[in-house]
C-alpha cells in the first residue's frame, strides 16, 4: 500500500510565512507534540474505562528522545495511535486546518505579534523546526494496520504501510539547519521544564544515573553501584488539581518554592475551583510585595489543561490582581485567538469577576477569622485593596467592610469604627464629617501635634495610592470630606475650649493675626493662634484644601 496525495489547502506557500513570523516562539512545536501525545493517551484511557477498549492499557507514558547526529526530535506515545484513514482525516484535514485558519487570522489581524505565542497551531508547528515530518502509528483497533504518513512541508505527503508492532504514535522531526539549537538535552528539557512540568501523565526524557548503595566490601565498608532511572520531567498531579481538603499548608508553601525558588513566603493563597458556567483551577498566592511592583507583575502562569501557556495574563485577570502569584488553569481560556478577541470572550469577564469575587472573600474571612494577623499583614495587602476598591466597584463593595484606616498612632480601624471614633469631634456645623489626614508625617508635624491637641485623629496617608484612595471615599462616603492636616481644619470644626482665647483678649489676638496676614499677604491662607507656650508652636499658617488640592493639581501640571 502506498498512496500519495494533496493536502487541500486554500493558502498555498503559508510555511516560509509562518516560520519567518513565528520565529521568536518556534519552542512551542514541543509543547503542541507532547501534548497532543499526552491526549492521545488521555482518549485511550476514557476508552477503556468506557468499555470500548478491553486491551491492556499498560503503563501510559509519553516520551521525548533526540539523535544528534540523526538530527531528529521523536515524540512518542502509547495513546490510541490512529489508522491510515484517520491520519488522513486529522492530520491532513483537521491539523492543517488550524495553519488555514492561523493564516486568515494572520491577515486579518494589523499587528502580527498579537496572535504570535497566542496562537496553538498544533500538529502544524511541527514544520516551524522540521523539513521533513513522519508518523509511525498503530491504532487500537481490533485488526488495525500500522501506518507512515511523511510530509516534507510542501502541501505533498505520502501514506505507506507502517512498521509500529504496539499500540501508539511515533512523531519523527527531521530538524532543519535554523533549528539545530533543539537538538540538545539543555534546550529541549528547558522548553519541557517551562511547558509540560504538570502535564497528567509521566513524560520521559533520557536517563539520570544514581548511585546507589550495593552491600559492602571486604573491609566493611559500603559499596555503590550506578543506577540508571527514567528521567520524568513532570509532575502529574500538581496542587491545584487537588482538593483544598487534601492539602495542608505545607503544600502549598512548597509549591510557591517551587514555582518562584527565591522567593520569601507568601502571606495568604487562595485555592481556585469552578466548574460552572466556566471551568477553571488554580491557587493564587498574595506575596509579599517590594517596592518595585512593575517587576513583580506577570507573575501568574496560565495553563489550559496542564499545559501551561503563558505568563501573560493582562486580559485574564483584573489589573490590581495582576501583583498576586501562582497558577491558573482553565480550558475555557480561548487561546488561540487575538487580544482584542479576548478583551471581548464572556468567558474571559466572567473569569475576571470570579478572581475578583474569591480575593475579596478570602480578604474578609481572614480579617474576621483573625483581625491580629490581618492587620500586621496590612502593610502589604493595604496597598492591593486600596487599589483594588478604587478600580473595581464590585471589590469596593466587599471590602468596604475589612479596608482599613490607620492614624499616626499606629492605629488601624474599619470605615465604620472610623466614623464613629472621629464623629464627635471631627463634624463641622454643617454636619460634614471631616476626617484629617497627613501625606507627610515628618514635614507635617508641627500641624499634627497642633491637631492632635484639639482632640483631632490623623490619619497616615502616604502610599502611592492613597490621594487616589481619598479621592474616591469621599465620592463614596456619606457627607465626609477629607482635609490634609495642614489645611484650614480648625476653623471649621466644632472648636474646643482653647485656653489661648483667656489669655488674650480678642483685640490682642486680631492684632497678632493681623501681623501674620500681613506679613504672608495672601487671601488663600489662614493664620491661627496656637500657644502661648514657648515651647509649642505659636501659630499655624493653613490654606483652605480646595485650593490647595487646586495648587497641587497645576503644579502636577495636570490642571482640569
Ligand atoms: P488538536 O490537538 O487541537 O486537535 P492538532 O493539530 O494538534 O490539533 O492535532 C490534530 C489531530 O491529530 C488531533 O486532534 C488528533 O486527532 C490527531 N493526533 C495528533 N497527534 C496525535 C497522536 N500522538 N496520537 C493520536 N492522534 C494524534
Ligand atoms: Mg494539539
Amino acid at each position: 500500500m502506498q498512496e500519495k496525495g494533496t493536502i487541500s489547502i486554500h493558502t498555498e506557500n503559508i510555511f516560509p510565512i509562518i516560520k519567518k513570523f513565528l520565529y521568536s516562539d518556534h519552542e512551542i512545536f514541543l509543547r503542541e507534540l507532547v501534548s497532543n501525545a499526552v491526549d492521545a493517551t488521555q482518549k485511550i484511557k476514557r476508552l477503556s474505562s468506557l468499555g470500548q477498549y478491553n486491551g491492556e492499557l499498560g503503563d501510559l507514558r509519553v516520551e521525548v528522545a533526540f539523535d544528534e547526529e540523526a538530527k531528529t526530535i521523536t515524540i512518542s506515545d502509547n495513546g490510541l495511535g490512529m489508522t491510515a484513514d484517520e491520519i488522513k482525516k486529522y492530520i491532513n484535514q483537521i491539523a492543517f486546518s488550524g495553519a488555514t485558519e492561523f493564516m486568515e487570522k494572520f491577515k486579518e489581524s494589523k499587528d502580527a505579534n498579537e496572535i504570535i505565542g497566542r496562537f496553538g497551531l498544533g500538529f502544524y508547528s511541527a514544520f516551524m523546526v522540521a523539513d521533513r515530518v513522519e508518523i509511525e502509528t498503530l491504532s487500537y483497533q481490533d485488526g488495525a494496520e500500522p501506518a507512515h504518513w511523511t510530509c516534507d512541508g510542501s502541501t505533498e505527503f505520502e501514506i505507506s504501510e507502517g512498521s509500529l508492532a504496539e499500540r501508539g504514535t511515533e512523531i519523527t522531526l527531521h530538524i532543519n539547519k535554523d533549528s539545530e539549537e533543539f537538538l540538545s538535552k539543555h534546550r529541549l528539557q528547558e522548553i519541557l521544564d517551562k511547558y509540560c512540568k504538570f502535564l497528567p501523565v509521566p513524560i520521559k526524557f533520557g536517563t539520570n544515573t544514581q548511585e546507589e548503595e550495593d552491600g559492602v566490601d571486604e573491609e566493611g565498608k559500603t559499596k555503590y553501584k550506578s543506577v540508571e532511572t527514567d528521567n520524568i520531567i513532570n509532575e502529574t498531579n500538581p496542587i491545584w488539581t487537588k482538593s483544598p481538603n487534601d492539602l495542608k499548608d505545607e503544600d502549598y508553601l512548597d509549591f510557591y518554592k517551587q514555582l518562584y525558588p527565591f522567593s520569601e513566603d507568601p502571606l495568604f493563597w487562595i485555592h481556585l475551583n469552578v466548574d460552572y458556567p466556566f471551568n477553571l483551577t488554580g491557587v493564587l498566592y498574595f506575596p509579599k510585595l517590594k517596592n518595585d511592583f512593575e517587576v513583580q507583575k506577570n507573575k501568574i502562569k496560565l495553563y489550559s489543561r496542564q499545559v501551561f501557556i503563558t505568563d501573560e495574563v493582562k486580559d485574564i485577570v483584573p489589573e490590581f490582581l495582576m501583583l498576586l502569584h501562582g497558577v491558573i488553569d482553565s480550558p475555557d481560556i480561548p487561546l488561540n485567538v487575538s487580544r482584542s478577541f479576548l478583551q471581548a470572550d464572556g468567558n474571559v469577564k466572567k473569569i475576571n469577576s470570579y478572581i475578583t469575587k474569591k480575593v475579596a472573600d478570602k480578604l474578609a474571612e481572614l480579617f474576621k477569622s483573625d483581625r491580629k494577623a490581618f492587620e500586621e499583614k496590612w502593610t502589604d495587602i493595604g496597598l492591593f485593596v486600596k487599589y483594588g476598591m478604587v478600580s473595581e466597584e464590585k471589590f469596593y463593595d466587599k471590602a468596604k467592610d475589612f479596608v482599613l484606616l490607620s492614624n499616626t498612632k499606629n492605629e488601624n480601624y474599619t470605615l465604620n469604627e472610623y466614623k464613629d471614633k472621629v464623629t464627635p469631634e471631627q463634624t463641622d456645623k454643617d454636619g460634614q464629617l471631616v476626617y484629617i489626614y497627613t501625606n507627610d508625617p515628618a514635614k507635617q508635624d508641627a500641624f499634627i501635634q497642633s491637631a492632635n491637641k484639639k482632640g483631632y485623629d490623623i490619619l497616615l496617608m502616604n502610599s502611592p495610592i492613597d490621594n487616589h484612595f481619598i479621592g474616591h471615599l469621599e465620592q463614596k462616603l456619606d457627607k465626609t470630606s477629607f482635609k490634609r492636616v495642614d489645611a484650614d481644619v480648625a476653623d471649621k470644626l466644632i472648636k474646643k475650649e482653647d485656653a489661648l482665647e483667656h489669655v488674650l483678649t480678642e483685640e490682642e489676638a486680631t492684632k497678632v493675626k493681623d501681623i501674620f496676614n500681613k506679613a504672608i499677604n495672601k487671601p488663600a491662607y489662614k493664620v491661627e493662634l496656637e500657644s502661648l507656650n514657648p515651647d509649642e508652636l505659636p501659630v499655624t499658617v493653613t490654606m483652605d484644601e480646595f485650593m490647595r488640592r487646586m495648587k497641587e493639581m497645576a503644579a502636577m501640571g495636570g490642571g482640569m
